[in-house]
């Protein structure tokens, strides 16, 4: 269609999801298709057009420019409006703006279309573990700057060769300025590599690692944001070697299935029977971890989730493990190439020092990975997928905040699960999981991740927002940066705060906060707490009766050590079996290092204790998931006890848990019985709790805060007595309850009292 410069021009803003995406390349073909003249440029986080034809044409180009995008582009018009024409019409792409709003793609999954040329022989990346286009590959976890171009990401060390840039800059082609593109002559290469035999090429690498892999060797495999350890996971021998080696004798580790059928999940499914809510989850375009039920009859080894019903599964994400997946035939242990809960390994140098104590061969590449990403993991919880860590393909997350910051903010959230936010002007962003911050390497990737997160954004903070327990590395890390504001929000109201972030249309709230413990504003261990108000105005107005578990930090990983101080308070001579108390009993007599708590984390654990499952955790949360686990499938609230509420000196409700001893030591009960019973009565306690704040208070909508909300036979008994009693409840979708969370509650909390 001829073009006509003397037509009325049009300039429309789009922001969302528009860089790294395939937006501006769409662009210029949906305006070849409909005879328009374009100029696209990237403006900080926006995309600029500027259209040239007859307004019904422009009308049409805009209606499918918001309607027929990129599968993983969001677009939202900010503005449109008349401009003069340009002097040479056309398709061009201008150069791009920096500054302004910067904005960060998580890295995605392998597309359809380069999973087709991948698995088509005679095409030119025929078996090409890098293979990427506008749709897919790599994205923030190897951003250098912004905007997002070749340039400025780890893969500009490798020049593009002619074809692929005849392909980048052919508008009709899939990989038009396809940042990431690469092909066997120009992108990265794989490297075997075993004690000092090494190999380098893509098909021998690749073949090397699976037949290592097929004789029970442990490969330590780079993928997108990291290193995986890999190893077959039907050979009991070598999952048990694995979990010796890297000291983690107990805690469930995630499984690679190839892809399979026409779903992909065929071969999964012959060791896992997923939902439909799990299946669409571990087929969503993120390629998360998901948990789903083990089939009876599974060949995995049982050592991988010792006692759990649940597994951790996933599909291949990129192109490398869908390759490895596929010629291995059959489901690979792939769980973060770490030292125990370390942040994940990224660099050759780090895999060789960190994981050879536990691997035996490696496979490399030399793209240079610059941002750590561990895999994104998903519980569906009441029908919905419940983010639980974020990582690969969700991290940055990125949310609107209700309100206009005055000044940026950063807050590096609590201990365990760390995560960081970032928050300027009407935007929050959330980092990949930073893992224990504990460790020097947990704190060194903080730094760097506090820092890159600034510079990609092109803000620069005066003020942290960290957790009111001082002892935590990252308020000690906030309190260390010199020149700089630190507000300190305590734990429950941050947690609060993440819920009623989440769900901005809703106000007041009247939110459960039950974790394992939080500092809490009168000094004690807070977790089994119900706060009511909004951000920057909650107030406490129930709990729980506080215990005093003996051992200080020990408690944490001893469920035995709650038992204990439940069992002891009601004057029960309970102690576990095997174990001399002689000496905690002592201690609790006289309260000596027996830190008073309200913590629902640590009922579970006592239940736990109390029935027999687990006495002392290799893992946190272990006691509270072998009670989930053994709770009787069939039945709801029958069995919940009605808990007695008090009224206190300070006129806070006080739920009193003592008549649960009995009854979790009643061995006229099956176990399973008396799990439900359990989970039942934490439903029904602060169902009970919110009907006297109704009465007292009036309408308001529940929310579900902590880790303890991670358990999903209690988080479903709860949401729906809840409903059923006519409340509008809530439990957080896509950033996690537990800790890592708090981050994104911090940033709320704080932006209310600005
Ligand atoms: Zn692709
Ligand atoms: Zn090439």
């Amino acid at each position: 269609m001829p073009l006509d410069n003397n037509l009325p021009a049009q300039r429309y803003l789009v922001g969302g999801r528009v860089q790294g995406v395939g937006f501006r390349p769409f662009v210029c073909l949906l305006a070849s298709e409909l005879g328009i003249s374009v100029s696209v440029r990237n403006r900080g986080g926006q995309v600029e057009i500027v259209a040239q034809s007859g307004h019904e044409r422009t009308d049409l180009f805009l209606h499918r420019l918001l309607s027929e995008h990129p599968s993983i582009a969001r677009p939202e018009l900010v503005s449109a409006e008349n401009c003069l024409p340009s002097e040479e019409p056309g398709f061009r792409i201008l150069p791009s703006e920096t500054g302004g709003d910067a904005v960060l793609l998580p890295d995605q999954s392998l597309c359809d279309a380069c999973l087709t040329e991948m698995t088509t022989p005679g095409t030119r990346r025929y078996r090409y573990p890098f293979i990427t286009c506008t749709q897919c590959g790599p994205r923030y976890t190897i951003m250098r700057d912004n905007p997002f171009d070749r340039a400025t990401t780890s893969i500009s060390g490798f020049p593009l060769c002619d074809r692929c840039r005849a392909e980048y800059d052919q508008p009709l082609d899939r990989c038009f300025h396809a940042r990431v593109m690469a092909c066997p002559q120009c992108g990265p290469t794989l490297t075997y590599s075993s004690g000092s035999r090494g190999v380098t090429g893509n098909k021998t690498a690749l073949a090397r690692a699976v037949s290592a892999l097929r004789d029970g060797t442990i490969v330590v495999v780079k993928g997108i944001g990291g290193y995986h350890l890999l190893c077959d996971a039907r050979n009991d021998a070598t999952v048990c070697v694995l979990r010796a080696r890297k000291r983690r004798p107990e805690k469930p580790l995630a499984v690679l299935f190839p892809r399979a059928g026409a779903t992909g999940l065929d071969r999964l499914r012959l060791d896992c029977a997923p939902s439909e809510d799990e299946a669409r989850a571990l087929r969503s375009l993120e390629r998360p971890i998901v948990l789903v039920r083990l089939r009876k009859g599974s060949e995995l080894s049982p050592a991988l989730a010792p006692g759990l019903t649940e597994l951790g599964a996933m599909l291949p994400h990129s192109p490398l493990h869908d390759l490895l997946a596929e010629m291995f035939d059959g489901p690979l242990v792939a769980t973060s190439g770490n030292v125990s809960g370390e942040p994940v390994v990224t660099t050759r140098a780090d895999a060789e020092r960190y994981l050879e104590p536990i691997a035996d061969a490696f496979l490399h590449d030399d793209g240079p990975i610059l941002h750590p990403a561990d895999d994104s993991v998903v519980r569906i919880i009441a029908g919905k997928p419940r983010a639980l860590r974020l990582g690969r393909g969700r991290a940055p997350l990125e949310r609107v905040l209700p309100i206009s910051l005055s000044e940026p903010i950063l807050a590096p959230g609590g201990q365990m699960k760390a995560t960081l936010a970032l928050g300027f002007g009407t935007r929050v962003v959330i980092s990949q999981h930073l893992g224990d911050i504990d460790s020097p390497r947990g704190l060194d990737l903080l730094e760097a991740t506090a820092d890159s997160m600034q510079r990609l954004y092109g803000i620069r903070v005066r003020t942290l927002v960290c957790d009111a327990h001082g002892g935590y590395s990252s308020a000690r890390w906030a309190r260390r940066q010199g020149d700089m504001t630190v507000l300190r929000i305590p734990h429950h109201q941050a947690h609060a705060s993440a819920v009623a972030g989440e769900f901005p249309g809703e106000s007041p709230w009247l939110c459960f906060t039950r974790d394992g413990a939080g500092l809490g504003e009168d000094g004690t261990l807070w977790g089994g707490e119900a706060l009511l108000g909004r951000p920057g105005a909650w107030a406490r107005i129930a709990t729980l009766r506080p215990f005093a578990p003996p051992g200080g930090e020990a408690v944490a990983r001893a469920p035995w050590r709650s038992a204990a101080a439940l069992a002891w308070d009601v004057g029960l001579d309970w102690s576990p079996p095997n174990l001399d108390v002689t000496l905690a009993r002592s201690a609790w007599q006289v309260r000596l290092n027996c830190p008073a708590t309200s913590s629902v984390g640590r009922l579970f654990d006592a239940a736990s204790a109390f029935l027999g499952l687990v006495q002392q955790a290799s893992y946190e949360g272990e006691g509270p998931m072998a009670i989930e686990v053994i709770a009787d499938p069939i039945g709801g609230m029958e069995d919940a006890m009605s808990l007695p509420i008090d009224t206190r000196a300070d006129d806070i409700w006080q739920t009193d848990w003592r008549p649960l001893v009995p009854m979790l030591l009643d061995d006229a009960w099956p176990v399973k019985r008396r799990a439900l019973a359990f989970h039942a009565t934490m439903a029904l306690t602060l169902m009970t709790q919110a009907i006297a704040a109704r009465c007292a208070h009036g309408d308001f909508a529940v929310g579900l805060a902590g880790g303890v909300f991670q358990n999903r036979r209690l988080s479903e008994l709860a949401l729906h007595a809840l409903h059923a009693a006519g409340f509008r409840a809530y439990l957080p979708v896509s950033v996690p309850c537990n800790d890592a969370g708090l981050s994104f509650g911090q940033v709320i909390e704080a932006a209310a009292r600005q």
